[in-house]
């Protein structure tokens, strides 16, 4: 079995890998691809001490640090069940859709999470050319421009006040009759010159030249009438869902579905820990997600070091 073993080779996932692995344990990483979200993303411009590369370059660096090590890497793999140690210092069962199952005395979840896509025609073209996702990390390559934001909960509305503060314009839409933003939220973005707010909007289309977007279309839902708005960028908002489904039962899951963990990245099932944007932790970035994997990491290690000796 393995001391520790390891779920998800995104950043979190990494960064375990490379703590617990310095630490001598018997160490497994499992996930689909390396790199995890990082490989959707262009430009890097927040991870501290490297002032800018880009999502493949980031990933490969990432491989890299891992592969010094001594780590059981196992990529295309996919995790589909967890059962918990009945007892404790028991060993955990990871099943994967395989159907292989591997055993190990401690996890780290590390699963990541996927941004909820409109599925609309273009979307999927026009990605990381003009649709993004992060305003904390896209926002200043639009300095200047037009964008609009999709999604009048609260991560859009913060998303379109971000923006107001770095591009020329930012139109707001929003699917349902009112934003559902926190009040103080939309204060705060009524109070600004430069956004614009349609609610009842079905956004329909992204448009682009081929190389990056140059329009969005979208339908007033009383109307039924067609529109087009003429912009640079659209940041889509309506929802961040934790990569979480198959851990129903086996831990404690948020309301919206993400792995509940305390300042030592454990969660409900001792000798599991879990760290990055599957988490209840706050804010979804690399630096954080690589700053939880160590914690996670470490906790692993803790944990083991105070098992009863066999
Ligand atoms: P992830 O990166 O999501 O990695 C998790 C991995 O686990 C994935 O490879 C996934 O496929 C795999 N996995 C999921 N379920 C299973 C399973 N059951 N079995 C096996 N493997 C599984 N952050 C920044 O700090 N700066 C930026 O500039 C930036 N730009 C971004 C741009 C885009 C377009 C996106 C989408 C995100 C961006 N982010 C950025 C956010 C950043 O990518 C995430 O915060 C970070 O990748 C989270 O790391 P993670 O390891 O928790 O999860």
């Amino acid at each position: 079995p393995f001391d520790v073993l390891i779920v998800g080779a995104g950043p979190a996932g990494a960064a375990a890998a490379v703590y617990d692995a310095r630490k001598g344990l018997r160490t497994g990483l499992l996930g689909e691809r390396f790199g995890g979200q990082v490989l959707d993303t262009m430009a890097i411009e927040n991870y501290v001490s490297v002032p800018e590369t880009d999502g493949p370059k980031f990933a490969a660096a990432l491989e890299q640090h891992v592969r010094a090590y001594d780590v059981d890497i196992m990529t295309g793999q996919k995790a589909a069940a967890l059962v918990p140690a009945s007892r404790n210092g028991g060993l955990h069962e990871l099943h994967l859709e395989n159907g292989a199952i591997l055993h190990a005395k401690t996890l780290v979840l590390a699963p990541g999470a996927r941004w909820r896509h409109m599925n609309v025609p273009g979307e999927d073209i026009y990605r990381t050319k003009g649709v993004a996702y992060c305003p904390h990390c896209d926002g200043p390559l639009f300095k200047g421009k037009r964008v609009a934001v999709i999604g009048g909960g609260n991560s859009g509305v913060e998303a379109a006040i971000d923006l107001a503060g770095i591009v020329q314009h930012v139109t707001l839409l929003e699917f349902a009759d009112s934003l559902r933003a926190d009040a103080v939220l939309q204060t705060k973005l009524h109070s600004l010159p430069n956004v614009t707010v349609i609610t009842h909007a079905l956004t329909t289309e992204v448009v682009g030249d081929g190389r990056k977007v140059t329009s969005l279309h979208y339908r007033d839902r009383r109307t039924e009438q067609a529109h087009e708005i003429v912009l640079d960028g659209i940041f889509v908002q309506i929802g961040l869902v934790p990569n979480t489904e198959w851990l129903r039962g086996a831990v404690t899951l948020s309301e919206r579905g993400e792995i509940v963990v305390d300042a030592h990245g454990a969660t409900s099932a001792p000798g599991v820990f879990a760290a990055g944007d599957a988490t209840t932790t706050p804010y979804k970035q690399i630096v954080v997600a690589v700053g939880e994997g160590a914690t996670a990491a470490l906790s692993a290690f803790d944990y083991l070091i105070r098992l009863p000796v066999e």
